[in-house]
Order: structure tokens, then sequence, then C-alpha cells
């Protein structure tokens, strides 16, 4: 049996179950959807959440009762006849839309005394369904057709899976993810906030966010400038003709804002940075002994999403992507790509990311309708991007239909806390954009040449990476990059001269670190700096200041460690340093 079939069957139970508990309801639509299926109604009543286990009761004993779906045709006339006497207008209207397509007789399922207009597909009796694969999830509001000027409805969504077991696990999974949602932890732990006046897509970093994005930021052009990227720094605005020449406009106009028209002058937001890289290998000529050029720039751009998918950090109007193009010959692409993918590898490792990377090609679909055509240069990208993952012993998966328009691509994939695969890393081979902007080098034979070019990221897109992390470590972010890595707690305000003296030590040396010297009780200061899941809880009292030490309060093990007060300075330099991911002290 299919899955969706028993979903959407399963629907028609819940809302025969929800008109035995609530009669005179008025049924709208009710499809099987990704993690089960919900129902659209008019409730005549109150319902809640309250009343969830009250339905599902109904609903098991409705399947106990071998009840078979059982069809028949109603004339239009029929139908709206049946709907009317109910006064139910959504069914009303579906049916006049249904005859406005042309329909003359519609299809009726009947299950014991319930009716409802439907095309099916269902199971054939309600005892082919298990009773325990089901649960009801949860109520939202719904305008009927979506649209904000009908009236607005009560939708009750229910989980639904093949077993028992299957439903157990996406439930505990979801709940662990739940805690783990980066929109939770990132205002728990004050990372970023969302303003309406801002906009809903604009996410803003507050101090704390700011410095993790700066210190992932600065890893990674550190990184970038040491394996021979120049880095730029280029506008967020460009003129619209750059986007013409490189095909955006044709095919990706969707996911670009409006064109503005500054003085007879058509800009555009940009949604990528490319051709402004371009201008800057331009900007003077280029011989062979030139390449590769290798640009990067940490860069804003901006593109269009449904305001319905804006979410957090992760699908936003604008982001900041850590860009750069590699501008090669055809004998230099080989090696070049492989450093990138060994510059990913190298950051990931550092954020403690490398176990749940995946690797997937991205190449053209069959019909490769929507790709440039230049067929010997696609060949000879895909076959080469297949080469080097071959090469290097890398295991991946090949996806169709997934490269850009100009070029296939290596998707670098991480496995979030729900167990699913999400693209944070890309590199990408293009053999159309040298051509289309008349990028060149000259030869050693004294020959106009065009170069390839790699358009990557290396730590990915900022906002993406941060929410990445958030949900990976639950907030407890490893040492060298917590917002606040040490919290020096004094017992008394006559231990305030000595924390004061390690405190500027610390900060001397660069290490993010905050002091309590409230009036507060001990345990409370605690408490309050573990639940910003600060690596290191340093408490100052009597004894430290006697025998020139610090008690450390590890976050992980709980356990607390008399250091000497040099001792323990140096510790902390040295494991930030080290970018270690584990607490030692
Ligand atoms: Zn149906
Ligand atoms: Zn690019």
């Amino acid at each position: 049996l299919d899955i969706t079939t028993i979903r959407h069957s399963l629907a028609h139970v819940m809302a025969k179950a929800l008109l035995e508990l609530r009669p005179g309801s008025k049924l709208a639509i009710g499809p099987s959807i990704s993690n089960g299926f919900y129902y659209d109604l008019e409730i005549i009543g109150d319902f809640s959440t309250n009343n969830f286990i009250e339905l599902e009761n109904k609903m098991k004993k409705i399947l106990k009762q071998d009840l078979k779906f059982e069809m028949h045709y109603k004339s239009i006339k029929e139908a709206s006849d049946f709907y009317k006497a109910e006064n139910n207008i959504y069914k009303i209207e579906l049916i006049e839309d249904l005859e406005k397509q042309g329909e003359q007789s519609l299809s009726f399922y009947k299950l014991g005394d319930f009716v409802d207009l439907c095309k099916g597909p269902h199971v054939t009796s309600t005892k082919d369904i298990p009773k325990d694969i089901f649960k009801i999830d949860k109520l939202a509001g719904a305008y009927w057709r979506g649209d904000e000027k009908k009236p607005m409805l009560t939708r009750i969504y229910a989980l639904c899976f093949e077993t028992k077991e299957e439903l157990e696990t996406y439930i505990s999974k979801r709940e662990a993810a739940l805690l783990r949602d980066h929109r939770k932890i990132g205002i728990e732990l004050d990372l970023y906030m969302i303003s309406e006046d801002v906009g809903k897509g604009l996410p803003m970093l507050l101090p704390k966010g700011a410095t993790i994005r700066r210190i992932l930021e600065r890893f990674a052009v550190d990184e970038e400038l040491k394996r021979g990227y120049l880095h730029v720094y280029t506008p967020v605005l460009g003129r619209t003709k750059l986007y013409e020449i490189s095909g955006h406009l044709t095919h990706y106009k969707d996911s670009m804002y409006p064109i503005m028209d500054i003085e007879g002058v058509d800009y555009v937001l940009r949604p990528m940075s490319c051709p402004h890289h371009f201008m800057i290998y331009k900007n003077k000529p280029k011989s062979y002994r030139d390449l590769p050029v290798r640009y990067a720039e940490i860069a804003s751009m901006y593109r269009k999403e449904k305001s319905g998918e804006l979410t957090g950090l992760i699908r936003c109007m604008g982001f900041n992507l850590a860009d750069g193009h590699v501008i090669c010959t055809k004998d230099q692409l080989k090696i070049e790509f492989i450093k990138t993918i060994e510059l990913v590898e190298f950051l990931m490792d550092k954020l403690g990311l490398s176990k749940i990377t995946s690797y997937r090609a991205s190449l053209r679909d069959e019909l490769k309708e929507k790709y440039v055509a230049d067929s010997s240069a696609w060949d000879f990208a895909e076959s080469t991007l297949i080469d080097i993952l071959n090469n290097t012993n890398k295991q991946y998966y090949v996806s169709h239909g997934d490269a850009a328009f100009y070029g296939p691509k290596l998707d670098i994939q991480l496995e979030t806390v729900t167990g699913k695969d999400e693209t944070i890393f890309t590199i990408q081979i293009d053999m159309i954009m040298a051509d289309r902007f008349n990028l060149e080098y000259i030869d050693a034979d004294g020959s106009a040449k065009k170069p390839i070019i790699i358009h990557r990221s290396s730590i990915g897109c900022m906002e993406r990476i941060l929410a990445f992390l958030i949900e990976h470590y639950a907030g407890a972010f490893p040492l060298w990059f917590a917002p606040v890595q040490v919290k020096l707690l004094s017992v008394s305000e006559k231990h305030d001269t000595y924390l004061d003296s390690i405190y500027n030590k610390l900060l001397e040396n660069n290490i993010r670190v905050e002091k309590d010297t409230r009036n507060e009780s001990i345990g409370k200061k605690i408490r309050e700096a573990r639940l910003q899941k600060i690596p290191y809880i340093i408490i100052i009292g009597d004894k430290e200041i006697e025998n020139n030490t610090v008690t450390v309060r590890n976050r992980n093990t709980q356990n607390q460690n008399v250091l000497n007060s040099i001792d323990f300075i140096n510790k902390i330099i040295k494991e930030d340093k080290d970018k270690v991911l584990e607490l030692n002290i």
C-alpha cells in the first residue's frame, strides 16, 4: 500500500471523526503531505490541542470498524445541492471550479455515513490502515485557498508514516532538532535578532553572534591568504548589463530584486559577485605567467525568497558568502580544483564537521534544456569533475539536474541534526563566463586564450554556517570560536582586585573574557554562566588568592580543577591558538 494513499485516506477518517465530535463543522480540503496529512475545516464549537486524544481515539474506533471507501458519482447539480443543504461554501466553490473546467459528474466517496467530494484514490477498507502509525500533530489557521481576503479555517495537521517505529523516530528526531534549532538557541544566547522594522528576512548579528562571525571570517580569510588568494572588496550594486552578459537575467531572474533606474542607468542588487571579480581580472592585461589568479571576498549578495519561506539565518533576503574565483588555464584546472577541495576540508576539520560530510557531483539532467549550450565544454568540465573525485578517492554520488546553468559543481554536503543533507559549500567549473565577459590571457606563444573559472565558497555563507554550527553544537561552541571563552566569578567583593588582575591578563592575550562581580551568591552566578554555555567558568575566593590559583569549572564535565593562575592563562591561550575542539582543562 502506498503511503500517500494511506495518508490521504486517514484525512477522510479524521474529517469523519471530527464531524462526529463537532457536528455541523464544514469541510474544505484534506490532502496528504510529506510527513502526514491535514484537513482544513470550519469547526463549529471549541477545538484545541486538548481535544487531540479524543479525536485520535475516535479515528481508531473508525479504523476498527472495517468501513469501505465506496465511490459514487453525482452530477454537478446534485453535488452542488448536496453542499447547499449544509451551507458549505467551500465545497460549493470547488464544484463551481470543476464545472468551469468542464467536469459533468463528480466522484464522491462514502465511508459509513460520511460522504466527501474526492478524486481518490483511497485504501479499500479502514481496517487496511494500522492504528498506530498516525498522530494528530498541531493546529494552524489557514486562509481558504491561501487568500487572506477569504475566511480563516482551522487546519488540523497529523503525522503519518508506514510503521509505528518510523513515526516514533520522526517525532524524537524532530524534538531533538527543536531543542537545537538555531532560531531558539540564537535568541537564548543573544547571537542574532530579527526586527520587523528592519525586515523579516534581514537578520542582524548581535555582539556575540558578530564575534563568532568575525572569528570564522578571519580564520577563513587568513587561510585563503596563506593559500595564495588575493582579497578584494566590491560593491553590492552593479549595472544590470553585467547580469545580462552573464545570463543571470535570463536564467536567474526569479531570484533577483527589481532593477533600479538611477539617472537613466539600470542597477541591480547583485545575486552573485562573479562579474565584479571578472572586471578586476580585466583591469590589467594578463599573461600565462600571472595565472592562476585567485580572488576572494566576503561578499554581500541579495537573492529573493518568498516571504513565507524566510527562516532565521538560513533563508534570508540577503547573505554574505565567503566567495572566490580561481581563474586558470585548462592545464591548471585539476590541481586548482583539488586545492579548493583541500581548503574546504581543512576549514571543516577545524570546525569539527569532517565526520558529517558527503560529496555530491551535480551535473546536467538528460534534457539539458536549462543549461547554457556548448556541449564539448560541458562534457570536458563534467568529466574533469568526475576524474578528480575518482582520483582523490572521494565517496560521492551523482545528482543529475543540480548543476548551475553555466557549469557542473561539487556540492559539499553536511548532515543536519535531523539527518538531512544540506549543501554548505560549492565548487563549480565554468567554461562559459570567460567567453561571455571576454576574459583573456596571453599564452607563451603570444596568442590570446580564454581561461577557465572555478567559482567556489570556502567557509560557505556566513549566516548559513553560523546557523549550522549553532545547531550542530547546540550552542556549546568549541573554545576557539565561542563568543565568550572564560567567565570569572568572584565569591565576594574583597576578591575583585585579584579577579581583575587575571581578567586583564586574559584580555591582553586576546582571550574573550567576561566577569561577574555582582553582589549575588556564587551559586546564582554559576547557574547564569552555565546557561550561556561558556566553556570555562572560573571561581575566585579566599583560597585562590592565598595560593595564587584559580578554580576552573569545565562546561562539559562540570569538574572543578584548581590550577596555578599563570598555568591556567597559558593553557587557555594554547587551546585557543591550537583550535582544539574539546575542553582539556
Ligand atoms: Zn479522498
Ligand atoms: Zn562566481
